[in-house]
C-alpha cells in the first residue's frame, strides 16, 4: 500500500535520513522505533510531503507520489496525526471533527461511528479545542483523520503523555482501525504499545533502518530492544 524507496532526508547540508527502505502493504500496522534524533519525525513528514528536501520515492496504492504536494497526498488518502495534534483551539470538538473534507467516502467514519468508538467527544462535542485535555486532543486528532476516510494513518507518537487508560483506548482504536481493513504507519517511543498494537517494526538508527522485525522477534528482543532506546 505505501513503498518508500532509496529515501535521503536533508536540512542544509545534514542529512538526516540515508537510503531508507519501507514497505506497509494493505491493512498492516507499522511502527517506527528508535531514539530521539533517529530519523522518526522527518521520515513520516517525507511521506506526507511537509518535507521536501529530499530523494528517493514514495508510492501509495501504486501511485508516485514524490512530486505530488501535502495536501493532494491527503486528498489521495494519506492521513497524518501529527505529534502536536493541530486541534484548532478556536473550534468546538464537532467542528473539529467535520473541517477536513472527506476523501474516501466508502471508509469514511460517520460522526455516529466517531460518537461511538470515543464517547468522551461526543459529551464534549461543544466544548473548545482550547479546553480539551491532552487524551481529549489525541483522541480528537485520530477521529478528525478517521472521518476524513484516509487509506494510510501515519501517526506521530500517539501514546505520548497520555495516562495509561487512555493510551489503552488508543490502541483499541488502532486495533479497530486495522479491522475495518485501513494502514497504520506510527511513530512510537514505547515498546510495550508498539508490541501490543503492531504486526512488524522498523527500528530507525541515524536516519538508517537498523532492523526489519516481524511482532514475534521484537516481542521477544524487548528488554535489548528498551537497553538501546534508552528506556
Ligand atoms: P524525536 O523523537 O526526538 O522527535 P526523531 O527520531 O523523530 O526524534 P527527527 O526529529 O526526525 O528525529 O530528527 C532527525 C535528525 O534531523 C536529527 O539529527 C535532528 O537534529 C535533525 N533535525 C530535525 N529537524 C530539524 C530541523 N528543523 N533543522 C535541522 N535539523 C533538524
Amino acid at each position: 500500500m505505501l513503498e518508500i524507496r532509496g529515501l535521503d532526508a536533508f536540512y542544509g547540508e545534514a542529512q538526516a535520513l540515508h537510503a531508507v527502505d519501507i514497505t506497509v502493504g494493505e491493512g498492516e500496522v507499522v511502527t517506527l522505533v528508535g531514539r530521539n534524533g533517529a530519523g522518526k519525525t522527518t521520515l513520516l513528514r517525507s511521506i506526507m510531503g511537509l518535507h521536501r528536501d529530499v530523494r528517493g520515492s514514495v508510492t501509495l496504492a501504486g501511485k508516485d507520489l514524490t512530486r505530488t504536494p501535502a495536501h493532494q497526498r491527503a486528498r489521495l488518502g494519506l492521513g497524518w496525526v501529527q505529534d502536536d495534534r493541530g486541534i484548532y483551539a478556536s473550534l468546538n470538538v464537532e467542528e473539529n471533527l467535520t473541517l477536513p473534507p472527506v476523501t474516501h467516502v466508502d471508509s469514511a467514519w460517520s460522526l455516529r461511528q466517531v460518537y461511538d468508538a470515543f464517547p468522551v467527544l461526543a459529551d464534549r462535542r461543544r466544548a473548545p479545542g482550547t479546553t480539551l485535555s491532552g487524551g481529549e486532543q489525541q483522541m480528537l486528532a485520530v477521529a478528525r483523520v478517521l472521518r476524513t476516510g484516509a487509506r494510510v494513518l501515519l501517526l506521530d507518537e500517539p501514546s505520548e503523555g497520555l495516562a495509561p487508560v487512555i493510551v489503552q483506548r488508543i490502541r483499541d482504536i488502532v486495533l479497530e482501525v486495522k479491522q475495518r481493513g485501513s494502514t497504520v504507519l506510527l511513530v512510537e517511543q514505547n515498546v510495550a504499545f508498539a508490541a501490543s498494537v503492531a504486526d512488524r517494526h522498523y527500528v530507525l538508527a541515524e536516519g538508517t533502518v537498523a532492523a526489519d522485525l516481524d511482532n514475534a522477534e521484537f516481542t521477544a528482543r524487548q528488554g535489548e530492544l528498551l537497553e538501546y532506546l534508552g528506556m
